[in-house]
């Protein structure tokens, strides 16, 4: 099986058509492991958006009137179809995004489950019955449907962050218009291509590319949408926040993260290297969960860097349809000049390069697993979210500084502690400004429990109940009974 023979066209899916784009436009899709063009995808102008956005509001008012379960069973026939062609759908996302195979499985296997849970959850989006102040008057609460949903997803987890908002979507009865990522189209059109074969109704879900920008400006501000949900970086996050807010939309927003993995004295290294270092270098380190400042106690230092550059150096690396490949190629070639400027600046800094720092080969975008000792504060690693295969490493001597060190930057999305004192532990999660905190454990992001981050890292929740909540009004209903 060859990249270029098996990676298909990606077109637009509009009303429940698959569709070119109305210019005919389309845009190339580049393999990160041999930098050529696997495919491509359609490419929308505001004509596709337009009957994207009659579609949805189409789609909105027959979806909404459909009961819970008839929703419910439609979403579970969509997670069965996944399921069945996981297998074909991995292995586009390979080919786009570089990660390896066995990744690749998981993610789509992972939505598969991700849309079970929220059709299991749709059955359960409850109002309330208030005890009234009369007698006479029944007072209810009611939840409903916000409406039409723009989402903006990334290239990194090109499934991932599609379904958990398609998923929320559907379940709470809004119809939804999702601009995927046109680096990474094929295995998200893939998803939605199993809602529509599981039976959804026209108009419910439309998928559309182009210009990230351009959509997004024409969208944000259009009286069809009624919510936005987007996954990207803070400085895009906080323009789309910011548009979402001058025509008073309701938005979810995660962003950056840069996460800090503090390591107490008493940690067992060998676990915190392996589940650290497993989170560290998973999808090459392009995940905004990604732990990214590891902060370990002075006292362990040493043999803690030392384990983690060996861990580093057994990494294969390669493409990532090869068997026994654990870290594929970056997806694009800016994360490759990303990686190389913040090893630069990391250096001239007077941090140690450890091990790494380069790039592998002169096709692809391969980069070395890295790990960088000693970093001083003031280095971009420690400061702007690396987003790549790059472990920052810096000592303290009390919890007091590590978290201090934690809080010190505007994110505050993820973090992990490994420690065996329960008293470290209550200091750290009472002490460290993040949406999720994992201790001894890489990161679990299981659709049951809250996703989402504080700070600068932005806001909302892509899991648990909370997640159904952002895609639901709440109306107050008081009846006097005369
Ligand atoms: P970027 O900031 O230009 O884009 C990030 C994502 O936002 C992309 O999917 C892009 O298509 C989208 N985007 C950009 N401008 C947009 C706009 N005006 N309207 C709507 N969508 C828009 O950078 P990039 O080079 O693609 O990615 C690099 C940075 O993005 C990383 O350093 C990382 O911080 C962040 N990122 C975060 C996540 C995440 O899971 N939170 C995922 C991918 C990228």
């Amino acid at each position: 099986m060859t990249a270029t023979l098996t990676y298909p066209n990606t077109q637009l899916l509009i009303d429940n058509v698959w569709c070119d784009a109305a210019s005919g436009k389309s845009i190339a899709v580049v393999n990160p492991s041999t930098g050529s063009e696997a495919g491509r995808v359609a490419h929308s102008t505001k004509d596709d958006l337009d009957r994207a956005l009659v579609a949805a509001q189409k789609g909105f008012a027959t979806w909404r009137n459909m009961t819970a379960l008839e929703r419910s069973d439609i979403m579970r026939k969509a997670a069965t179809i996944l399921r069945e062609r996981a297998e074909l759908i991995a292995t586009y996302m390979t080919i786009e995004q570089g990660k390896p195979l066995a990744e690749s499985k998981v993610e789509v296997l992972s939505g598969a489950q991700i849309i079970e849970w929220f059709a299991e959850e749709a059955r359960r989006v409850y109002g309330r019955i208030v005890p009234p102040r009369n007698m006479n008057t029944t007072a209810m609460v009611l939840k409903e449907p916000v409406g039409v949903v723009a989402a903006f997803t990334p290239w990194n987890f090109p499934i991932n962050q599609v379904v958990r908002k398609v998923s929320a979507a559907l379940a709470t009865g809004c119809s939804i218009i999702v601009k995927a990522p046109e680096e990474t189209p094929a295995s998200p059109a893939e998803l939605i291509r199993a809602f529509v074969d599981a039976g959804l109704p026209s108009g419910v879900v439309q998928l559309v590319f182009g210009n990230p920008a351009e959509i997004s400006s024409y969208l944000i501000p259009h009286p069809t949408v009624r919510k936005i949900t987007f996954t990207g970086s803070t400085p895009v996050g906080k323009m789309l926040a910011s548009m979402a807010g001058q025509h008073m939309k309701r938005a979810t927003m995660e962003l950056g993260g840069h996460a800090p993995v503090i390591v107490a004295e008493d940690a067992d290294i060998a676990l915190a290297v392996k589940s650290a270092g497993a989170a560290k270098f998973r999808n090459a380190g392009q995940v905004c969960i990604a732990p990214t400042r590891f902060l370990v106690a002075n006292k362990i230092k040493g043999d803690f860097t030392e384990a983690l550059v060996k861990y580093s150096e057994g990494l294969k690396v390669g493409d990532g349809m090869e068997k026994g490949i654990q870290m594929g190629p970056l997806a694009n070639a800016r994360r490759l000049d990303a990686m190389q400027k913040v090893v630069a600046d990391a250096k001239a800094k007077g941090a140690r390069i450890a091990t790494g720092g380069e790039r592998i080969g002169s096709s692809g975008n391969f980069f070395t697993p890295t790990v960088v000792a000693d970093v001083p504060l003031d280095a971009s690693l420690f400061n702007d979210e690396p987003f790549g295969p790059i472990a920052g490493v810096r000592g303290f001597d009390t919890i007091e500084e590590a978290i201090a060190e934690a809080n010190r930057l505007s994110f505050g999305l993820a973090s992990y502690a490994f420690t065996k004192s329960l008293k470290t532990l209550h200091t750290l999660s009472q002490g460290i400004e993040v949406g999720m905190l994992w201790v001894n454990q890489p990161a679990v992001a299981v659709p049951e429990m809250p996703f989402g981050g504080v700070k600068d890292s932005g806001y909302g929740s892509e899991g648990g109940p909370e997640a159904l909540e952002a895609y639901l009004n709440t109306k107050t209903v008081s009846v006097a009974n005369v």
